[in-house]
């Protein structure tokens, strides 16, 4: 799970990414309304999530909120807000966001509005994804092979979960590094190939033949 974060306190944003990670997400920070409103609208299926902060320079949290709707985005989007002021829920509300918490908040609290609005758009699809004899539960973060309980570390759970939720379709490296790393990642390229090496092995891929396949020069595909 990707989180876009718009905050341009950059104490608090870097403190909110580091509680974000530590619980398994992967954030991008952007301190500019301008700069946030263009990424979501041309990178808007990288994320799950926008956490939008309402004072921001160049361009309003509200603006952004209103005018991303405008264009049919339905990423959830939580609003970070000093003002609690009754007129402003509102507005926030019909300007289309899905949430808001009054600053300041206990990361706790953050935390729980997020996975409360992560489950919305799951509700109508399985608690556990199953492919073949591999399930996953997202909310207990667990995985089992022939009903074996298989311990992943949080990136290889997030490639399973994406190749999970894309099964039978050729998923591409790119797609992988986009949503599962955050943009300021200038490691090797070659890092989706190492974790999905580890994912293999955990899940004994190849073992009973592949179910995990390579697709030469593009990326992966699970087969169902
Ligand atoms: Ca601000």
């Amino acid at each position: 799970m990707k989180i876009l974060l718009v905050e341009d306190e950059q104490k608090l944003a870097e403190a909110l990414k580091k509680g974000l990670e530590h619980e398994g997400y992967t954030a991008d920070i952007i301190n500019d309304g301008k700069k946030a409103f263009t990424r979501i609208s041309l990178h808007r299926s990288d994320y799950d999530l926008v956490i939008l902060d309402l004072m921001l320079p160049s361009m309003d949290g509200l603006e952004i909120c209103k005018q991303v709707r405008e264009m049919n985005i339905t990423l959830p989007i939580l609003i970070l807000t000093a003002r609690a002021e009754t007129d402003t829920k509102v507005q926030l509300l019909l300007a289309g966001a899905d949430d808001y918490l009054v600053k300041p908040f206990s990361f706790a609290e953050l935390n729980a509005r997020i996975q409360a609005l992560l489950r919305r758009p799951s509700e109508t699809l399985p608690e556990t994804l199953t492919v073949g004899d591999i399930e996953l539960n997202p909310a207990q973060r667990k995985v089992a092979r022939e009903g074996k309980e298989v311990p992943l570390t949080l990136k290889e759970f997030g490639l399973l979960e994406y190749f999970m939720r894309h099964p039978n379709q050729v998923v591409n490296r790119e797609d992988l590094l986009n949503h599962l790393w955050d943009f300021n990642y200038a490691g090797f390229s070659n890092v989706v190939d190492v974790h999905v090496k580890n994912l293999r092995r955990k899940i004994g891929d190849g073992e009973n033949g592949s179910v995990l396949e390579t697709v030469r020069g593009i990326g992966y595909r699970l087969a169902e």
